[in-house]
């Protein structure tokens, strides 16, 4: 059995990737010396597969910025609106982040990942231009003698992700939609293919022995005729190939349609054993194609654990009851760029427990070889009991209140309609009551102070009176405003996810443990090892000096339970759900301690509440069930004056907006202002008939708003919405912003507020 790998990290081990591209954005490094530089990174890459012998190693699996982009890119996927660039590498960046006269491409998450990649706008003139792979292939050839495997987005995963413009009904003007929705998809893919097909000539010519198509949309909920496009579209792709070992791979999910996909007429089939048993039972029920090559991919590429080796031997032997072993190639399921690079920083950091545990992308290399080694010399596994070791940190009292309502019904006596009305009573506010998300501007001293504190330079006192001047300025702005309901800024917080995280029990952080999010934004998800519990108050102190400060309520500010589990990578020893309701349970007590200390407003922002969203439609349901349990788990003992708010900012509300009403906050803050209304049609469609802050103005953009646009988006609310359940808002929190725009807009949106209030109560 050989062993391969894909997906290995971008970035670099501390970060080389994302240094030396923003410094080429800043004009501190030249091209060349960027070019340099990144092939630098990407040849270590190959060397360390190399070096832990990855017998069959991949190519082209590197990127400036996103491979989505790059593959775009070699077929003249380039949107008019940049074409007036002529540097293609200029370009190339442009059509991520945009430029004074182009706004970039969309980007959005990558299946139910964290990754973001650049979403094709298929248009124009589109054409084999440079073929990557077949570059790729040579370059590593050339500079290290060894032939490898080209990796690519398959055809049909690429067309399904893409954008096309379509006419809109009844109007002469385009629009984008998905292609996977529009009538467009097979013209398209039928396009895409042919293209393919000649990528695919070349490498044969070349002599390349295997490349790697990566069809993850092959996982997706597929119509029957999507999936015989599918079948159509992969016999153009290989015809009059012959020599080339074609390898179509699968992951996030089983395989679709397992029978006819697993058919496909390709060399071979990669599929995902790690995420769930459904490809094995698959294999069971229908066997596998005598003559294909199975692409076993049994290290997980997403999960930070050690792999149970023993286990995963046993796995192996079962599959080659259905294949042959010299058919089977071992590799890792999942990409494994979603995992941090090596576990080795983390040594004397971490506990020895958690060392003795994980499992980054330098170790899944280690693994593979244990496990071929094994099967071809007898060599030991080791054992790794991952689950004995977590159940050092379990802690009773959470089990027990788990076990409490693990089949309880949870949430808040009292309808939403009595409770607003007394909370409403209570705090005295206005008709469209104005208000902010949570953060202010955080600005280079705030960021700052921050560090100085971590990093033991500044006393605890020092830090602790920079954050309160820091208060203390913030609501006096805010009162000066004249907004109804105040924040006290979140300036003691880098991270919504990470300030809980590091208050919490059963969370770990690493040292360097750092994933790409996207282009050159990595994030270090925090590590959910243990039992959840809250030792201490975590927001307390700061909510109380504000309020302290001032006669208007002030709002206290929590991260969902829901949000902190998508944003970390979490323990799998017990169902996701449950690590869910430990957090919640945790931040439920800490709302009894803001109540008891008389904070009338409690937001408990839930932003990543629809990325947990499994992407099979028939595991959506009881994923959504469990996220609103967790989340109404989280504040259900309050009492009924207590306004509990949250906040969402992404666009795809229409699919999950009844879950959205069943968690029954007293009001939601959410996004409204980039998806151009996109969102309010949801509300327009649906009867939501609790309070509402639609987000009048997007903060992603220094942009001042003008009255009109802010009074434009809230009228219309209003065409639909009790005037009485309306809140007015930006559309997310201010701390990427300065105070220059920060002021002004807030100023406009005050003053809209104000005249409409006035001709509502006329
Ligand atoms: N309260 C957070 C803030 O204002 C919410 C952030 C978010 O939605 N991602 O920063
Ligand atoms: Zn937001």
């Amino acid at each position: 059995m050989k062993t391969t790998i894909h997906g290995y990290p971008k970035i670099g081990p501390n970060r080389e990737l994302k240094k030396v591209v923003e410094a080429y954005w800043k004009g501190q490094v030249s091209k060349d010396e960027l070019i340099s530089k990144a092939s630098e990174i990407n040849l270590s890459r190959v060397k360390k597969a190399i070096d832990n012998g990855v017998d069959i190693i991949p190519s082209n699996d590197f990127s400036l910025y996103d491979f989505v982009l790059d593959t775009a890119t070699m077929f003249n996927v380039i949107p008019e609106r940049f074409k007036y660039i002529e540097d293609s590498l200029d370009r190339y960046f442009a059509m991520a982040r945009g430029t004074d006269k182009a706004i970039a491409c969309e980007m959005t998450k990558w299946f139910d990942t964290n990754y973001h990649y650049i979403v094709p706008e298929l248009a124009g003139d589109i054409k084999l231009v440079k073929n990557r792979p077949l570059k790729s292939y040579r370059y590593v050839k050339e500079a290290l003698g060894i032939k490898t495997k080209p990796v690519l987005v398959g055809p049909f995963t690429f067309v399904y992700l893409s954008k096309v413009y379509e006419r809109q009904e009844g109007s002469i003007l385009m629009k984008m939609v998905k292609a996977s929705e529009s009538s467009k998809f097979a013209g398209y893919l039928d396009l895409f293919t042919s293209l393919y097909n000649q990528v695919l000539k070349e490498l044969e010519n070349e002599g390349v022995e295997y490349v790697q198509l990566d069809e993850p949309a092959f996982v997706l909920d597929l119509s029957d005729e999507e999936v015989g496009l599918a079948l159509k579209a992969y016999e153009k792709v290989m015809d009059e190939i012959k020599n080339l070992k074609v390898i179509v791979n699968t992951y996030y999910e089983s395989l679709s349609s397992y029978d006819k996909l697993v058919n496909l007429p390709v060399h071979g089939i990669g599929l995902d054993f790690v995420v769930n048993n459904e490809n094995l039972e698959n294999i069971r029920k229908y066997g596998f194609p005598a003559d294909k090559i199975l692409v076993a991919g049994v290290v997980s590429g997403r999960d930070p654990w050690k792999t149970n080796l023993k286990e995963t031997a046993n796995l192996i032997k079962e599959l080659s009851n259905y294949i042959k072993p010299e058919n089977i190639i071992l590799s890792n399921a999942a990409p494994l760029f979603h995992l941090p690079v090596s576990l080795e920083p983390e040594k004397g950091h971490l506990s020895q427990d958690l060392i003795n545990i994980l499992a980054f992308a330098d170790e899944r290399l280690a693994e593979l070889k244990s496990l071929r080694d094994h099967f071809a010399n007898g060599v030991d596994l080791p054992d790794t009991d991952v689950k004995s070791i977590i159940s050092k940190y379990n802690n009773e009292a959470v089990r027990q209140t788990v076990a409490q309502i693990r089949n309880a019904e949870v949430g808040r006596k009292t309808p939403f309609e009595e409770r607003y009305k007394k909370q409403m009573e209570l705090l005295k506010l206005p008709l469209l009551p104005t208000t902010t998300i949570g953060s202010f501007p955080q600005t280079q001293e705030v960021r700052k102070y921050r560090a100085d504190y971590k990093a033991g330079r500044i006393s605890q006192e020092e830090y602790e009176n920079f954050i309160k001047k820091q208060i203390e300025y913030v609501i006096k702005v805010q009162e000066e405003l004249d907004l109804d309901v105040l924040v006290h800024g979140e300036f003691e917080r880098t991270d919504m996810v990470e300030f809980f995280g590091e208050k919490l029990e059963g969370f770990a952080f690493t040292k360097n443990g750092w994933v790409q999010s996207y282009g050159t934004r990595c994030v270090r998800p925090p590590i959910i090892y243990g039992d959840v519990s809250r030792p201490n108050p975590m927001t307390l102190k700061e909510t109380v000096y504000a309020q302290s400060l001032t006669d208007r309520p002030v709002k206290g500010m929590l991260t969902g339970p829901v949000t902190i589990l998508n944003w970390s990578f979490y323990r799998k020893d017990i169902p996701k759900e449950e690590v869910a309701y430990q957090i919640a349970i945790a931040l439920r007590e800490e709302v009894l301690d803001l109540e008891k200390a008389g904070i009338k407003i409690i937001q408990i922002d839930e932003p990543a509440f629809r990325e947990g969203l499994p992407l099979k439609k028939s595991k959506q349901e009881a994923y959504l069930n469990w996220a609103v349990k967790a989340f109404k788990l989280s504040h259900d003992t309050v009492k009924d004056e207590i306004q509990i708010h949250t906040h969402m900012c992404y666009s795809e509300f229409n699919e999950i907006i009844e879950y959205i009403h069943k968690m029954d906050a007293d009001v939601i803050s959410i996004e409204a202002s980039r998806s151009k209304g996109e969102i309010l049609e949801a509300f327009e469609r649906f009867n939501y008939d609790h309070g509402i802050g639609i987000g009048v103005y997007d903060i992603h953009s220094p942009r001042i708003p003008r009255e009109e646009e802010i009074e434009e988006i809230l009228r219309r609310s209003l065409k639909y919405i009790r005037k009485d359940l309306i809140w007015v808002n930006p559309d997310c929190g201010l701390k990427t912003r300065g105070w220059e725009e920060t002021i002004p807009s807030l100023r406009n949106m005050v003053n809209v507020a104000k005249r409409l209030r006035k001709e509502l109560s006329q």
